[in-house]
């Protein structure tokens, strides 16, 4: 048996690099410090793995040697006028660096699944900047954590606990102990409340018993003491609401204006209507009071801001809070990457092409403008005649529309599982997993990169992702005359 630590878990942006694991005969058998997320992708990599490349014939997928399936794939590429070649947010960063080289020799479009979660944030950033720092830096001094429409509890289960409330900083406590004996007291009032209605067969809901304080008037005493707190704002009640210090519940759509309306507040000016968003006026002065009394504080935020109205005015405003709050004290603003090498691919993108996401090429130059060179708008048009895919499923996740333009054409998915897109695919290539089977660089969502480690050998027939690239974008050359295979 082998025990390999510091193995860098390719689950979410959070890349945990603390994680240990135990190996015997090329299996992994034990994950230690992953969330269950992590464990699950870890030792259920290799459950119902295809193994062997497939090209459709008659309407069948069917097995072929590796070479047959590049050839296909390079044919298909060098055809094509106008190819799309999308993913990248769940590959290595070297990977991504092929695929910019293989877009550039096809003439076709780079786009990474930025363009459907934080595309807005990009936008954003590049019209009005914004102030940032690691998550080491966080956890070491941020006593004000905000959780604005995301969710870590449930989609990075060990952000809390690796970066911020939970976790014991050089300079901030955490806030676990509180939160159990919070936990404790909040179980005893509901048992207490469950025996009284048995008693005296008292009518309504336990649902009147909260754990976090939520939108009453005035915020609880917690958020002003000397220590970190965390704030949850959402349109809904999550997982992470129920452990924060408080829970501000908005109405849906809203975001935009309870960003102005406590920048109208921070700025000391008054707000001449009785509430905002659904939010009384007297309950978001002192909420303007607690950002504005805090040594450090980060506002982590996810896609329900990004993807709902306003979009990347939403963060826009986001980003002029944050900057309006550092008149006064620390402030920093971050978004809440999924995917574990989403960063990577805007980064690696932006190394090569000057651009992050939604990157034309076909003018033997980049161009970007997302909401036409985006690939879900170039679907939309139909304008696309061929695609690869990597490590990405769009048929489950675009739009009806464009899912059925992208399966028109030949589509070539590169994948370590089966998904609806490979299904559907004229050529999948099953490859071997990164941070799994191939080691690697992924960058985490503060755009700190990271070594993926190679735990276990992947099945000979399994490529990595970024070979498989390789042996194309070769082949593709060497059809067009421009080198050898
Ligand atoms: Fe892996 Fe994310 Fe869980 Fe960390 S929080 S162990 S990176 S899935």
């Amino acid at each position: 048996m082998t025990v390999i630590s510091n193995v860098t878990c390719p689950g979410c942006g959070s890349l945990c690099d603390d994680i240990e694991i135990e190996v015997e005969n090329n299996a992994i058998t034990k994950v230690r410090n992953a969330c269950g997320m992590g464990e699950s992708k870890f030792l259920g990599y290799s459950t119902h793995r295809p193994q062997k490349p497939l090209i459709r014939k008659n309407g069948e997928l069917v097995e072929v040697s590796l070479n047959d399936a590049i050839k296909r794939s390079a044919q298909i590429l060098a055809d094509a006028s106008y190819p799309i070649l999308y993913g990248w947010s769940n590959t290595s960063c070297e990977a991504t660096r092929i695929g910019v080289e293989l877009t550039e020799e096809t003439g076709g479009i780079i786009d990474n699944s930025t363009t459907v979660c934080h595309g807005p944030s990009v936008l954003s950033i590049q019209e009005v900047g914004y102030s940032t720092c690691t998550l080491g830096q966080i956890r070491h001094r941020a006593d004000l954590v905000i959780y604005w429409a995301s969710n870590p509890w449930s989609a990075h289960p060990r952000h809390i606990e690796r970066y911020t409330n939970f976790t014991e900083g050089r300079f901030r406590s955490s806030t676990w102990n509180k939160y159990l004996s919070n936990l404790g007291a909040y179980k005893s009032r509901r048992r207490m409340v469950r025996a009284a209605k048995l008693v005296a067969d008292i009518q309504g809901p336990l649902s009147g018993i909260t754990f976090a304080e939520e939108n009453g008037k005035h915020l609880p005493h917690a958020l002003f003491e000397n220590r970190r707190k965390m704030i949850v704002v959402d349109v809904r009640k999550t997982r992470t609401a129920d452990i924060a210090d408080y829970f501000l519940q908005i109405e849906p759509n809203k975001d935009y204006e309870v960003f102005q309306a406590l920048r109208t507040l921070i700025q000391d000016k008054e707000l001449e209507v009785d509430s905002v968003g659904g939010v009384p006026v007297e309950t978001l002065e002192e909420l303007a009071d607690v950002l504005v009394g805090c040594e450090f504080g980060v506002l982590f935020f996810g896609v329900g801001l990004t993807m709902s109205e306003g979009k990347n005015r939403n963060i826009e405003a986001g980003i002029s809070l944050v900057r309006d709050l550092n008149q006064y004290t620390k402030f920093i603003i971050m978004p809440m990457r999924g995917h574990y090498n989403v960063t990577g691919a805007n980064i690696v993108s932006t190394w090569q092409t000057g651009y992050p996401y939604a990157v034309d090429l076909s003018q033997g130059y980049p161009r970007y403008n997302p909401g036409e060179t985006s690939v879900v708008d170039v679907l939309n048009r139909n304008e696309s005649d061929a695609a690869l895919v990597v490590a990405s499923d769009p048929v489950a996740h675009f739009p009806r529309e464009a899912a059925q333009n992208l399966i028109k054409n030949p589509l070539i998915v590169i994948d370590p599982e089966t998904t609806a897109t490979s299904l559907l695919a004229d050529v999948a290539f099953p490859c071997a997993v990164n941070g799994i089977e191939v080691e690697g660089t992924a960058y985490r969502m503060d755009r700190v990169p990271l070594p993926l480690k190679k735990v276990v050998e992947s099945p000979k027939t399994c490529l990595s992702d970024e070979q498989i690239l390789l042996k194309i974008l070769h082949e593709v050359k060497r059809i067009r005359g421009k080198g050898s295979a």
